[in-house]
C-alpha cells in the first residue's frame, strides 16, 4: 500500500526516473531524473524542444518501455514489479495511445482497426464496441472504409477510437495534431476535451502553444528533465479552448456545404 498520504491517489507517479539509451560507445540520457505526479481526471500538456525526452517519457507512462532507473507507479501499482505480460495487460485495459503518425493497419477497415485492442482483451462484442467508439469520434459512417480512403483527420479519429475502445483511464497522445492542419487539429482537440469531460485523464505532447494552453497544466522538458511544471491560467485556457471550438465549427460548416 501507500506510505505517504499526499500521493495516495495519483494515477501517475514517477520517482527519479532515468532512461539511458546505449548507442555504440555513447550513452544518451533521454530522461535524467524525472519526478512528477498526475492525478486522475487531469489534462496535462508536455512541451519541450525536439530531443528533450517527451516521447521517451510517454513510452514509460504508457508501459511500452521501462525506466533504466527509478520508479513508475501507475494507479498505485509499481510498474517495475509487473511482468511484461502484466504490463501488456495494464496497457490494454487502462491506457490508450495516440501517435502523430496514426499507426493504423493499412488494408483493414476503420471498424476492424478500432477492434484490435478488443481482440487482445478477448471481448466478444467487438463490432458493437468498435462502432460505439467510432460513433464517439463522429465516424460511424466510415466504419467500412480503409485508411487510404480517409483524410488525415479521419485517420487520426479512427486512431483515437481505437485508443478509447476499452474505456481506458489514461489517454496518452504524442503530437497527435503534428501532421494535421489547424482546423483539423482543432477537431481532434475537441474530441480530447470531450473525453476529458467524461473523466479520462489526458496527457498530450505538443510543440504548439495554442494547443498546450488547452490543458489544465503544462510540463516543460529540457535535456531529459522537467524544467517547469505549473497550471495554465484559467482565462488563457478558456480563450484557447474557445478558438479551438470556433476552428472546429468552421471546418464542420465547410464540410456540410461541400456534401
Ligand atoms: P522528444 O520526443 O522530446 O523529441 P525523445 O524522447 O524522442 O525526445 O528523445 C530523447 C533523446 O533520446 C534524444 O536524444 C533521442 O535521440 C534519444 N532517443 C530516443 N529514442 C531512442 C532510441 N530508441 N535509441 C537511442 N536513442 C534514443
Ligand atoms: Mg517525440
Amino acid at each position: 500500500m501507500t506510505t505517504s498520504g499526499s500521493s495516495a491517489e495519483a494515477l501517475i507517479r514517477l520517482r527519479e526516473v532515468h532512461k539511458v539509451y546505449h548507442m555504440g560507445s555513447t550513452d544518451v540520457h533521454a530522461l535524467a531524473g524525472v519526478s512528477m505526479e498526475i492525478m486522475p481526471g487531469e489534462f496535462v500538456s508536455i512541451t519541450g524542444a525536439s530531443g528533450s525526452g517527451k516521447s521517451t517519457m510517454m513510452g514509460i507512462l504508457g508501459c511500452l518501455d521501462r525506466p533504466t532507473k527509478g520508479d513508475y507507479y501507475f494507479d498505485g501499482q509499481p510498474a517495475g514489479a509487473l511482468s511484461d505480460r502484466q504490463l501488456a495487460h495494464t496497457r490494454n485495459q487502462s491506457i490508450g495511445f495516440v501517435f502523430q503518425t496514426f499507426n493504423l493497419l493499412p488494408r483493414t477497415s476503420a471498424r476492424d482497426n478500432v477492434a484490435v485492442p478488443l481482440f487482445y482483451a478477448r471481448k466478444v462484442r467487438t463490432h458493437h464496441d468498435a462502432l460505439e467508439a467510432l460513433e464517439m469520434v463522429g465516424l460511424a459512417d466510415r466504419a467500412h472504409h480503409a485508411p487510404s480512403e480517409l483524410s488525415g483527420g479521419e485517420r487520426q479519429r479512427v486512431a483515437i477510437a481505437r485508443a478509447i475502445v476499452n474505456h481506458p483511464k489514461l489517454l496518452l497522445a504524442d503530437e497527435p495534431t503534428g501532421n494535421l492542419d489547424t482546423h483539423t487539429g482543432a477537431q481532434i482537440m475537441m474530441i480530447f476535451h470531450q473525453l476529458h469531460q467524461r473523466g479520462v485523464t489526458v496527457v498530450l505532447v505538443t510543440h504548439e502553444p495554442d494547443i498546450a494552453t488547452q490543458a489544465q497544466r503544462i510540463i516543460q522538458m529540457r535535456d531529459g528533465k522537467i524544467i517547469h511544471d505549473g497550471p495554465v491560467e484559467p482565462d488563457r485556457r478558456a480563450q484557447a479552448m474557445e478558438s479551438t471550438r470556433v476552428l472546429a465549427q468552421q471546418k464542420r460548416n465547410r464540410e456540410s456545404v461541400g456534401t
